[in-house]
């Protein structure tokens, strides 16, 4: 067990623990880091699994792996009419198929930026989180399913704090160079093990480098995920790579760029961008607390994105709510109704949430139905204040 889990040193914060939750269930995983594949004898996964790949075969028989999964498509042949929205290809987002929705890349309401970090928990994201504690501010975390294996706490401390949790795979690799069944158990089991250990089972991922095509969007869809890519990417993950190196003065650039554009006008009247931006490593968190001044001052609305497009079921337990875009920017946001500040927060609504379509200026169903405050689940309750 970790000695302090409020440490904000980053040695202690990254030595290894064991957490009993975690070797519970670890049986049923696949190897961290590892491709996933199907459990032998996870009946419930491979009977759903069937399903979804007699579906995706019968109507998406040519959209077939692209390259290796470390994003190598060395002598892959594709069409220039991208008949797969594969989004490395030329960034596409709207799928031509009636059967799928456009990737989300963008956020309904205009002056607003869409807050979210990739490839979380971090070990040492406790300065950060702190940090936006203090701000009040909430936002959605793309979580990686080998890193909650690794950093449950940690992974748990979003949910305490009230911030959105998305899928990010299990492994982090090009999902669109997986079988059916790896794409499918990348998925399945990341999203499974986000409710093992925080409780609730979420309804959005975002593929990491952005790979995905129909065949992904598809097998995604069929586990109840919207796929949200970005507009922008502050290219913060590319930090000290590449050659020649990639500089910080370059992500300070690219942040700059999105509020000078901001404060120049050009999103008063079209939708707000959904941002690349990480919780990958100490400098990016640190990019992060140091344009949040800036950001708040240039958009009108910093939300997390279930927020952002008016979503206030953000999971499939219907008992964990958001507030509404209106609700949010009217400063019911954060930890009212939550008893005692270890515990998330959130609000009841008494109608079923909306979603809104990208590319709309406004929302198109606002929700002014009464709001009840209330209470998480009381095993998210109880299991933090025991922990943190
Ligand atoms: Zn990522």
């Amino acid at each position: 067990m970790v000695s302090d889990p409020n440490s904000i040193d980053l040695n202690d914060e990254c030595t290894p623990y064991s957490y009993q939750p975690v070797l519970d269930v670890e049986k049923n995983y696949p190897p961290i880091w590892d491709t996933a594949t199907l459990i032998p004898g996870d009946q419930a996964a491979a009977s759903l699994f069937a399903s979804i790949n007699a579906s995706v075969n019968s109507l998406l028989p040519a959209d077939l792996p692209h390259g290796a999964p470390t994003g190598n498509w060395t002598g892959v042949t594709y069409s220039s009419a991208d008949p797969d929205c594969w989004w490395s290809w030329n960034e596409c987002t709207m799928p031509k198929v009636s059967f799928l929705q456009p990737d989300i890349i963008s956020v309904p309401e205009p002056n607003s930026w869409g807050y979210g970090f990739d490839d979380g928990p971090n070990c040492s994201h406790n300065a950060f989180y702190d940090f936006l504690q203090q701000q009040q501010q909430k936002a959605t975390m793309f979580y990686i399913g080998s890193n909650i294996m690794d950093w449950p706490l940690q992974a748990m401390r979003a949910i305490t704090d009230g911030h959105q949790v998305c899928v990010h795979t299990w492994s982090h690799q090009y999902m669109t160079a997986f079988t059916n069944e790896e794409v499918f158990a990348e998925l399945y089991y990341t999203r499974s093990i986000i409710k093992d250990i925080l409780g609730v089972t979420p309804l959005c991922w975002r593929p990491p480098y952005g790979d995905v095509d129909n065949r992904v969007r598809y097998i995604a869809s069929q586990l109840n995920l919207s796929t949200i890519v970005w507009e922008y990417d502050t290219n913060d993950w590319r930090e000290g790579t590449g050659s020649p190196v990639v500089t910080p003065d370059q992500i300070d650039a690219n942040y700059q760029e999105i509020i000078d554009a901001a404060n120049n006008g050009t999103y008063a009247n079209r939708p707000g961008p959904l941002v690349l931006t990480h919780e990958l490593t100490n400098f990016t968190m640190s990019e992060a607390i140091k344009f949040y001044p800036k950001i708040k001052a240039a958009f009108a609305h910093l939300l997390p994105i279930a927020t952002a497009l008016n979503q206030t079921n953000p999971y499939v337990e219907q008992n964990v709510t958001y507030p509404t875009f209106e609700q949010y920017i009217s400063g019911q946001n954060a930890s009212s109704g939550a008893a005692g500040s270890t515990t998330a927060s959130g609000t009841i609504i008494g109608s079923p949430s909306t979603t809104a379509t990208p590319g709309k200026t406004s929302l198109a169903s606002r929700q002014t139905s009464q709001v009840f405050v209330l209470l998480l689940p009381a095993f998210i309750a109880v299991s933090c204040l025991s922990m943190w």
